[in-house]
């Protein structure tokens, strides 16, 4: 989509866009998997100086989704993220939804000159390393013979996660007005309309012109099945109002207030993309919210509470679904390869028939773990989204 900004000056700085300073902006961040960008929103500096920062906070606060779900990227994959259970055991979440260790942990001991190494480490590198700084200590640990005896474990969440609902804090908020403001200057809508959007983005203090949107539903015939990215825009001189709605992983939703008093054209504009697949996709929004509903957004008077707990578990089982999907594929991958490997084959070998008892034996060996976790989890109540007073909730998810 080629973007048309036809004041081609930065809406930050006022500086004149050229070849030299012009910047790529995506507009939905490409941290979180937007894909439409725009050359002629701001300039190079202040795309450098700002909004790396703040769509980088924006995009921390809502990593859990992006690695649970699997989302592609332009560029770079989802970095790892601490995360921590209810219970208080901190694991890096990775980019496939899998988790490890925070601290890999060893124990020596030495009994009767007999020397017994026990590692939990987050991969063989690390283990390696790990047991080449104990046989410095105890130069009788056979490193070779203790890497050929390593091996790579399952293991499944005893306790929920925390995660994290809302999104907060002077960074993140001024990425979602950003991304507002490029999409208007994207639709033609001139930046000196935009007069709220850029006085925030511009100053550090000020009254955020953005509040959560949970108290009305803008995306006509939401989807069941996916979650979207979406940004829209509604220009009305007659009411005075520029307004974008942006909304992340069908969850974080918020009504922006790009002018103070809007006298431009009138403007209908929408976007969607799916962050699995990266693909746009096409949604109807409903703008007939009243003036009254919108001022309690602004105000911060509308119940965000309810409409968030009903957006979370509209989006929960959908994001758990899609996480548990790509665990099971990668288990039975997993012991698939194993039980060829273990046979003398290469993974995806077929397996000839006489080594089919043996074959499947080995794959019930590497699967049981995981197995064993689905009938512990089937006896479990099932998970509940119930948030503390820091807009945190559990989520039950495996490791
Ligand atoms: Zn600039």
């Amino acid at each position: 989509m080629n973007a048309i900004n036809t004041d081609a000056t930065c809406a930050l700085c006022a500086a004149a866009l050229d070849a030299h300073n012009r910047s790529k902006e995506h507009i939905i961040p490409n941290a979180i998997g937007g894909r439409l960008t725009t050359q002629t929103f701001i300039c190079a500096a202040c795309n450098n100086t700002y909004g790396h920062a703040w769509d980088a906070e924006l995009a921390r606060q809502t990593n859990w989704f992006s690695s649970s779900l699997g989302i592609s990227r332009h560029r770079g994959e989802v970095p790892k993220e601490r995360v921590q259970t209810i219970d208080g055991t901190g694991l890096w979440l990775r980019s496939d939804g899998t988790m490890a260790p925070e601290h890999p942990r060893s124990e020596i001991q030495e009994v009767d000159g007999m020397v017994t190494v026990r590692i939990v480490a987050r991969n063989f590198d690390e283990a390696h390393r790990m047991l080449k700084a104990a046989q410095r200590r105890y130069p009788s640990i056979d490193v070779e013979k203790a890497k050929q005896e390593m091996e790579a474990k399952d293991e499944y969440l005893s306790s929920p996660l925390h995660v994290q609902l809302q999104i907060g804090g002077p960074e993140a908020g001024r990425s979602i007005v950003k991304t507002a403001l490029a999409y208007a200057s994207t639709c033609g809508v001139p930046h000196r309309c935009c007069d709220a959007a850029i006085g925030y983005l511009q100053h550090i203090e000020g009254t955020a012109p953005f509040g959560f949107a949970y108290t009305f539903e803008f995306i006509k015939a939401r989807p069941n099945e996916t979650v979207l990215h979406c940004i829209g825009l509604m220009g009305d001189p007659e009411r005075g109002l520029l307004l974008s709605y942006i909304e992340y992983f069908g969850h974080f939703r918020f009504l922006v207030r790009l002018a103070t008093q809007y006298s431009g054209e009138p403007v209908n504009a929408s976007y969607a993309i799916d962050p699995i697949s990266g693909k746009e996709e096409h949604v109807d929004l409903n703008w007939t919210i009243t003036d009254d509903q919108i001022q309690a957004i602004f105000d911060g008077t509308a119940d965000v509470h309810s409409g968030m707990m009903k957006a979370a578990n509209h989006v929960m089982p959908i994001v758990l679904k899609r996480n548990e999907d790509r665990q099971r594929q990668r288990i039975l991958v997993e012991a698939f390869d194993y039980a060829a490997v273990s046979l003398g084959f290469q993974p995806g070998d077929a397996i000839p028939t006489v080594h089919s008892e043996q074959f499947v034996a080995l794959l019930m060996e590497k699967l049981s773990p995981y197995l064993h976790h689905l009938v512990a989890r089937s006896n479990r109540a099932p998970a509940l989204f119930g948030p503390d007073p820091l807009g945190n909730a559990s989520s039950s998810q495996d490791a």
